[in-house]
């Protein structure tokens, strides 16, 4: 559903078997990472975004793990002439690793367009669009980041949408990079009780600093974020669920518990993935205080 703003996200894929979520103003679109297991199968993720890979201005990649961005996704953009930004520091590991897997005639096509763009601690164009990285704690080789997008929109106004998949705790004054957003997207990897029964050999790993959020730890990064916030965001998307070790019903029930603990009701909440875009914001005549979806 798109608002009278023409902003909408649509959090396609999300997990540790891929993610893909498109961003799209207008006729445009800006993918925020782009890692599935095959071209297919993004070409397949694309189509069901109602999206042409011309329409496509950008990838941006949020760390170098495979259900981020992978050798599939590179191939892609140097199909399509699309950029793919990727943190600085992120650079040479992406080269080695992901770039090299290309045959020879893709990364010359690759190469020959300039399609590898970086970024670091500055906010980039990547067409109308305002965007800036903010680095994320998880064991990914190189940076993890998330991305405030500032997108602007009829009325002089500009739209922000706040993210972050992957990463193993929210404090250190993370939370300030969600204050005043018009869209949270961010991650609820797993229930902390299920993880702990589990038995799971690295639980100890996604459960860790440099792991994964949990359902409690991102309802607490909300809380901190939304409580320093002039205006509720239109919408949470929690995003990253276990399949092994959370459920959508569970997320969500344990978020908004947590956040109408500390008087913060009122806001739709959504799990990735979702086959339908979320408007931006959310329109008011149909927002929902008690469902999710
Ligand atoms: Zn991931
Ligand atoms: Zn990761």
């Amino acid at each position: 559903m798109q608002s009278d703003t023409n902003v909408s996200v649509l959090p396609l894929r999300s997990g540790s078997s891929g993610n893909l979520t498109v961003v799209r103003h207008g006729d445009s679109a800006i993918l925020v990472d782009a890692g599935l297991p095959s071209g297919r199968a993004l070409d397949q993720a694309i189509g069901e975004a109602s999206l042409e890979w011309t329409q496509v201005e950008a990838i941006l990649v949020s760390h170098l793990h495979g259900d981020h961005v992978n050798a599939h996704t590179v191939s892609r953009c140097s199909e399509h002439g699309i950029p793919i930004y990727i943190h600085e520091k992120n650079r040479r590991m992406f080269e080695s690793r992901i770039f090299s897997r290309l045959d020879e005639r893709k990364r010359a096509r690759f190469q020959g367009q300039a399609l590898l763009r970086t970024f670091d601690g500055e906010s980039f164009p990547v067409g109308p669009v305002s965007v800036m990285a903010f680095q994320v704690p998880h064991d990914a080789v190189g940076l993890t980041c998330g991305f405030r997008l500032d997108v602007p929109c009829a009325g002089g106004r500009n739209l922000r949408i706040a993210m972050a998949t992957d990463l193993g705790h929210g404090g250190n004054g993370l939370f300030e990079d969600f204050v005043d957003s018009d869209l949270i997207l961010i991650e609820a990897n797993h229930d902390e009780r299920m993880l702990a029964d589990s038995g799971r050999h690295d639980r100890h790993r996604v459960s860790g600093d440099g792991g994964h959020l949990s359902n409690r730890q991102a309802a607490m990064l909300l809380v901190r974020a939304l409580k320093e916030s002039r205006k509720p965001p239109s919408g949470i998307v929690l995003c990253h669920l276990s399949s092994d070790h959370n459920n959508p019903h569970l997320a969500a029930a344990t978020v908004r518990e947590i956040l109408a603990h500390h008087d913060i009701d009122g806001i739709r909440l959504h799990v990735a993935p979702s086959p339908h875009p979320l408007a931006v914001p959310f329109p008011l005549e149909t927002r929902s205080s008690t469902g999710y979806n």
